[in-house]
């Protein structure tokens, strides 16, 4: 129960990472707020507030009303996201633009909002999801990749500017997650088992991460038992981007 009085808002928490993120916190004591463009679908007992994080309008209100629900905040996840496939010869201007101001701009605009109730805590840390495509060069994810790589250095330069602040600033880095959002992308495949199969084969142990393990490394990292942790990019693909194992019929 480290967050017992610790307040936290999790963006796009109504599904898949987010809402096992929410769901982790409440379970370790917080009070947790959820900011979705579809709050409806958020977990029992958090503050459902429907937020779309690439208006800034939107982000100002949707955080006022958090922190006025929870009474402050202590904890930012900074999860709302979407996908892009494709080369970069793929999307036209406006899908780029449109990809970063989500994945990219909505961070700085909810983590801008929430800067003077984060300064306020003797426990602020902000959490944002990363993933394996901003350090490992995936096929067909040109403009994701750019995203997730912006994200990365994002969190290292936060991680600098709010430290002498208190507040610590990392993300994680998922490899494939068995979220609604995969679930999406095999139904568009034209085999979703094979295509199923590959993505499991990608990762070193075998199958694809679970939406419950990427929570886990979230909640450390907001954790103030991670107090001396900042700056840091953790992690969570069943070893796609650290190991290079042999096949496994080649054991040893
Ligand atoms: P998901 O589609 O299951 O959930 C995403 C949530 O974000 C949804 O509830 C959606 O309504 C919300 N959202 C989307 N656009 C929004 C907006 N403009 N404003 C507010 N909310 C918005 O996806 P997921 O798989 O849980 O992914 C969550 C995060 O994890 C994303 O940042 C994604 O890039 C990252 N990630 C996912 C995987 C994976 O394999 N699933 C791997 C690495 C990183």
């Amino acid at each position: 129960m480290e967050f017992a009085g610790l307040k936290a808002i999790v963006t796009g928490g109504a599904s898949g990472i987010g809402a096992a993120t929410a769901q982790l916190l409440q379970e370790r004591g917080a009070v947790v707020a959820v900011l979705d463009l579809r709050p409806e679908q958020a977990p029992e007992g958090v503050a459902a507030i429907q937020c779309d994080v690439s208006d800034d309008g939107s982000v100002r209100r949707a955080v006022q009303e958090a922190a006025e629900r929870l009474g402050g905040i202590d904890v930012v996840a900074n999860n709302a996201g979407v996908g892009a496939q494709g080369t970069i010869e793929s999307n036209d201007d406006d899908e780029w633009h449109r990809v970063f101001d989500i994945n990219v701009l909505g961070m700085v605009r909810v983590s801008r909002a929430a800067l003077p109730y984060l300064r306020q805590s003797s426990h602020a840390a902000i959490v944002n999801t990363c993933s394996v495509a901003a350090t490992a060069g995936l096929p067909q994810r040109a403009l994701y990749s750019a995203t997730k790589g912006a994200v990365l250095s994002l969190t290292l330069a936060m991680a600098a500017d709010h430290l002498q602040e208190g507040i610590r600033v990392n993300c994680v880095n998922p490899g494939t997650a068995d979220t609604p959002w995969i679930g999406r992308l095999l139904s568009a495949a034209a085999d979703p088992e094979a295509e199923r199969a590959a993505l499991e084969a990608r990762q070193p142990h075998g199958r694809l991460v679970c939406p419950e393990e990427v929570a886990a490394a979230i909640v450390y990292l907001a954790s103030p038992l991670a107090g001396s942790t900042t700056g840091v990019d953790l992690a969570v693909d069943g070893g796609m981007q650290a190991l290079r194992l042999r096949p496994r019929s080649a054991a040893s």
